[in-house]
């Protein structure tokens, strides 16, 4: 055996591991060659090397690197924040006085990668796009709320204005359009609705749509011109909504928060009929009990009051269109 096979056979023989594998079609051996050789002992210091040589490659297979943590960044309130060096990476520590035969074969540690430096956080700095300093803003003041005095001096102008930026109860922060009245500023009649519906809020007139269209109808049976002669109006000029989003009818309060402004209108139009339309305008109005089929009074001046369904109850149930023929009559025959 050659010395470096020789090697090569302590080597393996030190790992623990023998010759696993040979070759399977090994070639026929040339026929020796029938020369003396001199017998090979190894020598003193060959055997200290491989000794050497051994220790260095177990030392280097069962030592783990050393590697060094990187540096952390420092919190943003603490420090002003500075750029951080990318950690480097360690290197596995060499053998000691390892010879140099054995330095050829130390096998390679594996090198950690470079960890990614964290960006800090950023806080209101130039460029910065976040929008959270907006839950520190201070809300905009909400107007004062008109008051009962002087909502009864204003004219028709100043009382739209009024009721377009009113704040005078909860219902101003979540509707869409206060709805103004619509029809004659001079009318004898005065038809009115609890509060706005979604369409109501959306075309910004009470009573939109094919109801109002419907509405007309109910009118001009009783030969009344609706843009003449009628002024259609809501209890509450803001549309009630549940938290659903669903419509649902005012709060007492709601209701006389708004009452000032239809105060306004019965004078300004003048007004001396009023009918109302669906139960929840009939006991918004009267605020308590209220029923069909019967002249009710109003206020001290003691406005007749008749009762009637809704133009989207009639809608939806047109075999009541019968019954509202008799409140409209009723509400003619007390008119005249
Ligand atoms: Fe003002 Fe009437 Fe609207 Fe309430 S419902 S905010 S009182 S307009």
């Amino acid at each position: 055996m050659s010395q470096t096979a020789s090697r090569s056979a302590i080597f393996l023989e030190e790992m623990g591991v023998g010759a696993h594998w040979s070759l399977r079609n090994r070639p026929a051996a040339p026929a020796p060659v029938d020369v003396a050789e001199p017998a090979h002992e190894p020598s003193v210091d060959a055997e200290a090397e491989q000794s050497a040589f051994t220790k260095a490659v177990m030392q280097a297979v069962m030592e783990p690197p050393v590697v060094e943590q990187p540096v952390r960044a420092q919190p943003v309130n603490e420090q002003p924040v500075r750029e951080q060096p990318a950690p480097v990476a360690a290197r596995a520590p060499m053998p000691e006085a390892v010879p140099a035969s054995a330095q050829r074969t130390v096998p390679v540690a594996a090198v950690e990668p470079v960890a990614a430096v964290q960006p800090a956080p950023r806080t209101g700095m130039a460029g910065d796009d976040s929008t959270a300093w907006f839950d520190e803003a201070p809300v905009p003041a909400r107007a004062a709320p008109v008051s009962d005095e002087a909502i009864a001096e204003m004219d028709w102008a100043q009382l739209r204005t009024a009721v377009a930026t009113c704040t005078r109860c909860q219902l101003c922060a979540t509707r869409r359009n206060a709805v103004n009245g619509r029809g004659a500023t001079d009318a004898s009649w005065i038809a009115l609705s609890a509060g706005p519906s979604r369409l109501d809020e959306k075309d910004n007139q009470p009573v939109a749509g094919e109801a109002g269209q419907l509405l007309d109808n109910m009118l001009k049976a009783i030969a009344l011109k609706p843009d003449a002669d009628v002024y259609v109006t809501n209890l509450v000029k803001c549309r009630p909504a549940a938290e659903d989003g669903t419509e649902r009818p005012p709060t007492i309060d709601e209701l006389t928060a708004c009452r000032p402004y239809l105060h306004r209108e019965l004078q300004l139009t003048g007004a001396s009929m009023a009918m109302t339309f669906g139960q929840h305008a009939a006991k918004g109005l009267m605020m308590g009990p209220a029923a069909r089929g019967k002249v009710m009074r109003y206020g001290d001046a003691g406005l007749p009051v008749v009762a009637t369904y809704h133009p989207d109850d009639l809608l939806r149930r047109p075999e009541d269109k019968a019954k509202a023929w008799g409140d409209l009559c009723l509400a003619k025959a007390a008119r005249d």
